[in-house]
């Protein structure tokens, strides 16, 4: 079971339903106004593909900025916590 950091992800691994991706490629086709991703889950390693619309794409793309904000202000507050030895 994996705790996802939005409720609302708009996209999930096929696999295990985690919604924490590195994005391999990108690829974007003006003539179908679309954008291809290849993405791999950060839980459990399964590489998928997704087309999306463009603005699918930037919806997808909030929520990883999102998501990757997150984890920084998570991995600030422990390293302060452990520069102040708690
Ligand atoms: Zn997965």
């Amino acid at each position: 079971m994996h705790d996802r950091l939005e409720p609302d992800a708009p996209v999930t691994c096929d696999a295990c339903d985690a919604d924490a991706f590195a994005i391999a490629s990108t690829r974007e086709e003006t003539i179908t106004g679309h954008v291809h991703l290849t993405l791999r889950c950060g839980a459990c390693g399964h590489w998928q593909d997704h087309t999306m619309s463009f603005r699918e794409a930037a919806r997808f793309h909030e929520h990883y900025e999102a998501t990757r904000r997150q984890i920084t202000r998570l991995l600030v507050a422990y390293m302060r916590s452990e520069a102040l030895g708690a």
